[in-house]
């Protein structure tokens, strides 16, 4: 039995996923999922490989919205959108998404170019040298994730401490320097302020890039003290992710105080107990 049995972030094949929405969405009813989340990149205006084109996120939605009825009265699928600040949409364009991850993956520099948190290490500390120090790089990080958790369109907040990623291995960020906690702790108080759901994102572990979720414990324990509601996922890119390291999950979030998590279903979000 799934301890958890919902996830709204994901990507296939029409992203940079490794299997097809079909694909993920039988592994998803077979593991009982009540409701299932499709969350691909947004489009940008320029070209990523990890990212939807136009022609690609009409073929998205025609699939997503297929597979909705193929499992109607079995499991509900969702159709929503990791939207990538650096994107922009119309209102028009935002109509056929039940919902919205507002995500940051990178900074702009002083050089006018994008700089990835989470691509690799190398372009992480590419990003690092251009800013000058972790410090300036993790300030605009921090400004980019608070414009993130504002923008009109979005439900949820994606992945808070993506600048993190590459942390544990080798250390970019002292997380427990004073400047870092101010500047993350900041930027918690301005989500709380957006009044925005906060996701608990398990990808890097996965992916064996973390060992814990996206945020630390730390970021969690305070979001929940300033009233921030939270909502579990896997950002899962292959069907043998798809409630990776949810269980653990749970027992953390238990242990930073979170008594509700967010879920969706029937086109809208309900706060279940953990
Ligand atoms: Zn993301
Ligand atoms: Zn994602």
């Amino acid at each position: 039995m799934i301890s958890y049995p919902y996830n709204l972030h994901s990507h296939t094949v029409l992203g940079d996923g490794n299997n097809t929405p079909e694909e993920m969405a039988a592994a998803a009813y077979e593991k009982g999922f009540k409701t299932y989340g499709f969350s691909e990149h947004s489009v940008l205006p320029w070209y990523e490989e990890w990212c939807m084109t136009p022609y690609g996120q009409s073929e998205y939605i025609k699939t997503v919205n297929k597979l909705k009825k193929e499992y109607e009265g079995r499991m509900e699928i969702a159709l929503g959108l990791e939207m990538d600040l650096n994107s922009d949409y119309s209102k028009n364009q935002l109509e056929p998404f039940d919902y919205i991850i507002s995500s940051v993956h990178s900074v702009r520099g002083s050089d006018g170019k994008i700089h990835y948190a989470d691509s690799s290490e190398e372009k992480m500390l590419k990003g690092i040298e251009v800013f000058g120090s972790a410090e300036k790089y993790a300030e605009a990080y921090f400004e980019n994730v608070i414009a993130a958790a504002k923008a009109d369109y979005a439900d949820i907040l994606g992945h808070f401490d993506l600048l993190l990623k590459y942390n544990e291995r080798e250390k970019f960020i002292d997380e427990n320097d004073g400047w870092y906690r101010d500047l993350s702790l900041s930027a918690a108080d301005e989500v709380a302020k957006a009044g925005i759901i906060v996701e608990v994102n398990t990808g890097a572990i996965s992916r064996k890039k973390r060992s814990v979720p996206y945020p630390t414990a730390e970021i969690i324990k305070y979001m929940n003290e300033k009233g921030v509601k939270f909502i579990l996922s896997s950002d899962t890119h292959a069907t043998d992710t798809l409630d990776a390291f949810f269980d653990e999950s749970l027992e953390l979030l238990r242990g930073c105080g979170v008594k509700t998590l967010c879920a969706y279903g029937n086109g809208k979000f309900f706060e279940v107990k953990i």
